[in-house]
């Protein structure tokens, strides 16, 4: 792939995959972001000022300036990122989830169709469009439950997760009635350095580290399945290289914990490269009032990836989670961006 137009490059899997695309490839990458609240090219490191990085800041609503974007830059290949991805925002405010992850998707698909049908033949035959789903659209699995496979149905259970479902549908739908050759990768949650504090870990080690409360959801006991976002990257790319347009691809990372096992995790590493002289960060745990709909437990099935494109993971959970909790404590501008970011949010901004 010579050229690839990248949505969502400024947020936290999009900034990975830039990353990689521009040290470990030839690849120019149009990095296509509107920068909200969770975008910051900060997290582009090193690759923000290559000359193979084309940044444009416009949003995947805007569908002239989508146009316009195709017709300048004449990708090879579209890999959607762009979404509103914060649950709990989603609970309390649901539109931007459904302007940005529906009509967002619908306008990439639409944009990128008409560019697709005006290629020479060959280029054509080679075009995609990845759209990077999430393990979420599937719904939630008892503890005993087999995980999800690619033909398990979507029964999503809270607004984001439905309008990256309804996304989803869409892109099927693309391909089946345009024929458009269109790919869709499902994740579970993803790890690493450069993520907005509102997620679990990194919101986490935040508060660790300014000695501030810990709080864990109902009793902690929801399960969640986790992934380095190197790992993600490099699936997304053997998908984007060798996967059957049409067809959904899980990305799983065969780490399953509870909340509050993912916490306590936190606090151990913590415990050993900052210790605290008033205890261990544990006794900051603090158990909230549950998020309403809370889904229990995610675990995907990633046979079809691994057994037909030769995908591995190579990222081990136990040292990653110790590298990107330091990470953290090694970017404090980073935390301080996000303490900011947080305690504003709390003041109800
Ligand atoms: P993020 O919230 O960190 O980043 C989203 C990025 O999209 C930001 O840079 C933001 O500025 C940009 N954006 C938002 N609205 C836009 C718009 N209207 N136009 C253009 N840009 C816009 O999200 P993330 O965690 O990096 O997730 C990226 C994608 O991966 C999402 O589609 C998400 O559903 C999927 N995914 C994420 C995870 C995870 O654990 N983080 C797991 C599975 C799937």
């Amino acid at each position: 792939m010579s050229t690839l137009l990248v949505t969502g490059g400024a947020g936290f899997v999009g900034s990975a995959l830039v990353r990689q695309l521009i040290d470990e490839t030839d690849s120019t990458v149009i990095n296509v972001d509107s920068l909200t609240y969770a975008g910051s090219l900060e997290s582009l490191a090193d690759a923000r000022h290559h000359p193979r990085h084309i940044f444009e800041r416009v949003d995947v609503c805007n569908r002239r300036e989508l146009d316009r974007l195709f017709r300048d830059h004449r990708p090879d290949a579209v890999v959607h990122l762009a979404a509103e991805t914060h649950v709990d925002r989603s609970i309390a405010e649901p539109s931007p989830f459904i302007g940005t992850n529906v009509i967002g998707t619908s306008n990439i698909l639409d944009a990128a169709r008409a560019y697709w049908n005006d290629l020479e033949s060959e280029a054509r035959q080679t075009f995609r469009v990845l759209h990077v789903s999430t393990d979420e659209v599937y719904g939630d699995l008892g503890p005993e439950d087999p995980p999800f496979n690619e033909d398990t149905a979507c029964a999503p259970n809270s607004p984001y997760a439905a309008s990256k479902a309804a996304a989803d549908h869409l892109v099927r739908a693309w391909h089946r009635t345009y024929g458009l050759p269109v790919l869709i990768t499902r994740s579970c949650n993803n790890y690493g350095p450069w993520q907005v504090a509102e997620k679990l870990i990194p919101l986490m080690i935040c508060n660790a580290v300014g000695g501030r409360p810990l709080p864990v959801y109902g009793t902690g006991g929801n399960i969640r399945e986790w992934i380095h976002v190197d790992d993600h990257s490099r699936a997304l790319r053997r998908v984007l290289e060798a996967g059957v347009p049409g067809r959904v691809y899980n990305i799983a990372g065969q780490a399953e914990l509870t909340n509050l096992e993912v916490v306590k995790a936190i606090c151990a590493i913590l415990d050993g490269i900052a210790p605290r002289a008033a205890g261990s960060y544990a006794e900051l745990v603090r158990f909230v009032s549950d998020r309403p709909g809370h889904d229990r437990r995610y675990a995907v099935d990633d046979g079809r990836i691994r057994s037909e494109l030769g995908w591995q993971r190579q990222e081990r959970f136990d040292e990653t989670l110790a590298k990107t909790v330091r990470w953290y404590v090694d970017h404090p501008e980073w935390l301080q961006r996000v303490v900011a970011f947080t305690i504003a949010r709390c003041a109800g901004e």
